[in-house]
């Protein structure tokens, strides 16, 4: 059996009147895997904890498969969290630590089947008799992901699991993860800041910012058609070129945005998008590009359907499979207040202004990058 989880304008409000969640309105399907992403301290722990029965839901309502479930204890739940620093018992081994759950519901159950066939699917039959601490990191993380799904939960409600792990790990497990939950046909709810995470693994990302929903969607929605300048910001590695703009519509009809010190014409007829840009006419804008829609160009290279910024290549970063191109354009950069997203490299380190660098990418071995 797997849980329909929903959230109804659920808010959570700390002592000293911090709002940690504010009118939360989520729906999670039987069986879905949906990522709560957002920087540190936007309330996706507090979302999870109320899942879970671990912090009062201050108001709104939480159903569980469409019941009234704000009052019940988490016991009662049957979902199981994974925190991210496993809360692994050391005294006990893996066997003990996984059956540890079934022992507490039923002492006198023999939990060796379930036990097995939870360190089956998890590959770990050999690490059964060891000691947490005779276990590497992702050893760890999956002995507790082994006690979680030993009791069967109908959800699993998972934060940062392997935010504790080096790069390579981490990268592997979250496949595991996917592969597992997915197997398991269980509902799943995974909180991370990692926003690389998160759109590698979720049917669905819901973008939270300072205990606000931003955005939900596939990865590919909140990527190519960001809700706001936040999730644009947030999502996507490079992070997205924000320029400051100004709509213009000058004498021959066509509109313009206007950088400041350079000015790019629009193609005509307009596409839906552009219409957009009507009723911003005169106003400041702010232009999202992400790297791929830019290629770079000589002089007179330039095809009848792109338009044209000029600019100045400050700095190549090589990375195998394309190079990140930084180029100086003279536009100004606009910044998106509170985002702690991952930044691209290039935004430090190499002694330059960041703002003043947009981060174009190209292909490897130095081809030009498509458009
Ligand atoms: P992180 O990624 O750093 O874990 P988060 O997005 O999970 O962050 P939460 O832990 O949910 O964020 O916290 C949201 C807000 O609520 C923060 O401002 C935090 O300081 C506050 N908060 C969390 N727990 C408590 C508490 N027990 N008492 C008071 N404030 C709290």
């Amino acid at each position: 059996m797997t849980r329909a989880i929903s959230l109804r304008d659920v808010t959570k409000t700390f002592p000293r009147n911090v709002v940690a969640v504010h009118r939360l309105n989520l729906d999670i399907a039987p069986g879905e895997f949906v990522v709560l992403l957002g920087p540190s301290g936007c309330g996706k722990s507090t979302v999870l904890r109320m899942i879970a029965g671990l912090e009062d839901i201050t108001s709104g309502r939480l159903l569980l498969d469409g019941e009234y479930a704000n009052h019940l204890p988490p016991g009662q739940r049957q979902l199981a969290m994974v925190f991210q620093d496993y809360a692994l018992y050391p005294n006990m081994t893996s066997r003990q630590n996984i059956g540890f759950p079934l022992r507490i519901e039923a002492p006198r159950l023999d939990d060796g089947p379930r036990v097995n066939e939870a360190a089956r699917l998890l590959g770990i039959e050999d690490l059964m008799d060891r000691y947490p601490a005779q276990l590497s990191g992702g050893e760890r993380q999956r002995v507790a992901m082994g006690r979680a799904i030993v009791r069967r939960p109908t959800a699993f409600l998972l934060d940062e699991p392997l935010s504790n792990l080096d790069a390579k790990l981490r990268n592997r497990l979250r496949a595991e993860i996917a592969t597992l939950t997915r197997h398991l046909g269980v509902t799943t709810v995974y909180v991370t800041h990692d926003q690389s995470e998160a759109m590698s693994l979720g049917d669905r990302v819901a973008v939270m910012r300072d205990g606000v929903l931003q955005q939900t969607g596939t990865a590919r929605d909140v990527y190519r058609l960001p809700d706001n300048v936040f999730v644009a910001a947030f999502v996507g590695t490079p992070r997205i070129n924000l320029l400051r703009a100004t709509v213009y519509a000058p004498l021959d009809g066509r509109m313009s945005i206007d950088f400041g010190t350079q000015r790019i014409m629009l193609p005509q007829p307009l596409s839906d998008d552009h219409q957009l840009l009507r009723v911003q006419m005169g106003r400041p804008i702010t232009v999202g590009v992400r790297s791929e829609a830019v290629r770079i160009a000589a002089p007179g290279e330039m095809r009848p359907s792109e338009a044209l910024l000029n600019g100045v290549v400050q700095h190549v970063e090589y990375q195998g499979h394309e190079s990140l191109v930084h180029v100086s354009t003279g536009a100004r950069h606009a910044e998106v207040d509170g985002l702690e997203a991952p930044r691209p490299p290039v935004a430090r380190g190499h002694g330059r202004r960041p703002r003043k660098h947009r981060v174009w990418r190209m292909p490897g071995r130095g081809g030009r990058s498509a458009p």
